[in-house]
């Protein structure tokens, strides 16, 4: 067993879509970002990566090249899937926590667990998404910004 943690955050700007966990969440912002700026998606992948020691989320894919320009997320997460596979590990189960001032996610949550449980090929049971405020303090609190954490457990395949 294996496990790895994950971290991102995005800023929230005018004229980005709001994704998370792969599902667009109306709001008149959204993430700041290469790709579709999934800041969720980000961490969880990050903490994959961390499980199985394969360097991060920019060094598979760099911010700077064209392939990864508005791309969904979920196909990063799909590729991170085999990466992991590759290396002789699946994963066994995903926790995560997304903090955001607004709008509230609860109502989103159960979308973002089946998404990434079907990009990971786990049950959406083995995908937790906990969603927070940040009781208004900090930049996320004053709702200039995203910020997700993840963990993954990983076993030998
Ligand atoms: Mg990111």
């Amino acid at each position: 067993m294996r496990v790895g943690i994950g971290y991102d955050s995005h800023r929230l700007v005018a004229g980005r879509p709001l994704v998370l966990g792969g599902v667009h969440v109306p709001y008149e912002k959204g993430e700041q970002g290469h790709s579709d700026g999934d800041a969720l998606i980000h961490a969880v992948i990050d903490a994959l990566l961390g499980a199985c020691a394969r360097e991060d989320i920019g060094a598979h894919f760099p911010p700077g090249d064209p392939r990864f320009a508005g791309i969904s997320s979920r196909v990063l997460l799909r590729e991170t899937s085999k990466i992991v596979r590759q290396a002789g590990y699946r994963p066994v189960n995903v926790d995560c926590t997304v903090i955001l001032q607004t709008p509230r996610l609860r109502p989103f949550v159960a979308g973002m667990r089946e998404n990434m449980a079907r990009d990971l090929e786990l049950e959406a049971g083995s995908v937790s998404v906990k969603a927070k405020t940040a009781e208004s303090l900090g930049p996320v609190g004053e709702g200039l910004a995203v910020e997700a954490h993840a963990a993954a457990l990983l076993e030998t395949l």
